[in-house]
């Protein structure tokens, strides 16, 4: 059976490139029968934030990817599930011990005494030269009796991998294809660390291996650290699993997505006003593409079609401007009931509606979000659409507007509709057309000649939402104080 994890570390927020990873995992997973893991890399205490891991599931669950095994929330508190448990690495340091300890004997690890001031030093000679840190194996070839009497001494110390001199190592990556990389050129990784902790290297491969994942999908980020896990599972007489390793996500100057050029976590997206599916649609074809050129994919879409051969190697830039579009059609595809219900908030932050108007008109709240949804890319852009229902002066956005307002036949029809909206009992997008079709009737006056006007005496601009859809919402006394203002 396929399984895959996805093995986030706790230390910030569920960054886009992660959302796409633990996305294409559990598509994978999906498409296969399969199962997903969601284990917790907190190995490495000092980048450790609090909240942190709440947070991932958090945004895991907004975006509808739901694991089957693993660290989840329930009722506020984090909880494990499955038999491979416990899934919190922090939770496993006995099982670290009980694997290290086989490598020691076996000859594949070994403890270094080596001081901080020690490796600082080798650091800078080596950088001098203009070389990468490689450890230089000063410890390698300690006797066992050294070895137990530095122990003994209470000497601090990490367990090193011990690294076979001058040799291939090769895997198959199904991204990538064929690589191969000499011993030479990697180093005796940590380990063991002084704090008694794993390092990701070795927690990674003992977990993978015990929680049988089959496939390990993740960013491009660590594939020069394979090479090293591949020998772990040789030191450690395992198969080694399939690996697929992602391109990068690329700003659109083509460097490595970062947070110095705008939002990077799944939360600021939400927060925005991103549908959840519209960024999964979206970061699904961040480097990989259906076989059909079909751009709007459900995510039971995107589960049928997946397929990890159509992955692409190369880095997939993320497009705002696409992100958008996309998002502009999911919330124009979305119910008025839902787009309100996640309008609300932005209405409220910026004034426009107050608890009192949720509790005595929400039809015309709906209606308020109705007029503006297609107008908008994302949710944190309505009160900006809204505020035309809103302001108490009017002005005349263009001269064009005002030499409109200067038609012959302005002050009949000015006349006409005030006397209509006066009448009228209840005014809503019906009630109004009927009221324009009247005018039209009776006055004779006909097409842009009726609707312009009227747009423009109410909100001051040529363009918006559905001319009677703002009649509507506006009501009866604003439309009548609008007027009013218009005239003087
Ligand atoms: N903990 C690693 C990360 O946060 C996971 C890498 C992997 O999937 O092996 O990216």
């Amino acid at each position: 059976m396929v399984k895959v994890r996805f093995a986030p570390s706790p230390t910030g927020y569920l960054h886009i490139g992660g959302l796409r990873t633990a996305l294409y995992n559990y598509l994978f997973a999906k498409k296969n029968n399969g199962k997903m893991i969601l284990r917790i890399e907190d190995t490495d205490r000092n980048r450790f934030v609090e909240g942190a891991v709440e947070g991932l599931i958090h945004s895991l669950n907004w975006a509808e990817i739901f694991h089957d095994e693993g660290a989840f929330i329930e009722k506020g508190k984090i909880v494990q599930k499955g038999e491979k448990g416990p899934y919190i690495q922090s939770q496993r340091l006995p099982i670290y011990q009980e694997y290290i300890q086989k490598l020691l004997d076996n000859g594949w690890a070994y403890y270094c005494f080596c001081s901080k001031e020690r490796l600082d030093h080798l650091r800078e000679e080596q950088k001098k030269r203009g070389e990468n840190f490689k450890y230089d194996g000063h410890c390698r070839n300690l006797t066992k009796e050294q070895v137990q009497k530095k122990l003994d001494a209470g000497e601090e110390y990490v367990i090193r991998l011990k690294l076979p001199e001058n040799r291939m190592v090769a895997f198959d990556d199904m991204v990538r294809g064929h690589i191969e990389v000499n011993t030479q050129d990697l180093d005796d990784q940590v380990l063991i660390k002084s704090d008694g902790f794993p390092t990701y290297h070795f927690a990674v491969v003992v977990d993978d291996h015990l929680m049988e994942i089959t496939h390990i999908i993740r960013g491009e980020e660590w594939l020069p650290s394979t090479p090293k896990h591949v020998l772990l599972y040789e030191a450690f007489g395992w198969e080694t699993p399939n690996f697929v390793h992602l391109p990068n996500i690329l700003n659109q100057d083509h460097k490595k997505l970062s947070k110095r050029q705008g939002d990077v976590a799944v939360e600021d997206f939400k927060k925005k006003g991103y549908l959840p599916e519209a960024l999964v649609n979206f970061i699904a074809l961040l480097g990989w593409s259906p076989k059909t050129d079909q751009e709007i994919l459900s995510m039971k879409e995107l589960m049928d079609s997946f397929d990890l051969e159509r992955v692409n190697k190369s880095g997939a830039v993320f497009d705002m401007n696409k992100l958008n579009w996309m998002n502009a059609h999911y919330i124009r595809e979305a119910s008025v009931e839902r787009i309100t219900k996640l309008a609300i908030p932005y209405l409220l932050e910026s004034g426009y509606i107050s608890q009192k108007d949720i509790d005595n008109r929400y039809e015309w709240i709906e209606m308020m979000v109705e007029s503006v949804k297609d107008k908008i890319q994302y949710l944190s852009q309505i009160p900006e659409q809204a505020k035309l229902f809103f302001k108490n002066e009017i002005s005349l956005e263009t001269e064009e507007c005002k030499e409109i307002l200067k038609g012959e036949q302005v002050p009949i029809l000015l006349e006409a509709f005030r006397k209509k909206i006066k009448e009228i009992k209840t005014l809503d997008p019906n009630s109004a057309k009927k009221v324009v079709k009247e005018i039209q009737k009776e006055q004779g006056i006909k097409g842009k000649n009726l609707y312009m006007p009227i747009r423009i005496m109410l909100t001051g601009q040529m363009h918006g939402p559905d001319i009677m859809k703002i009649i509507a919402v506006l009501g009866k006394e604003r439309i009548l104080e609008r007027l009013h203002y218009i005239e003087t």
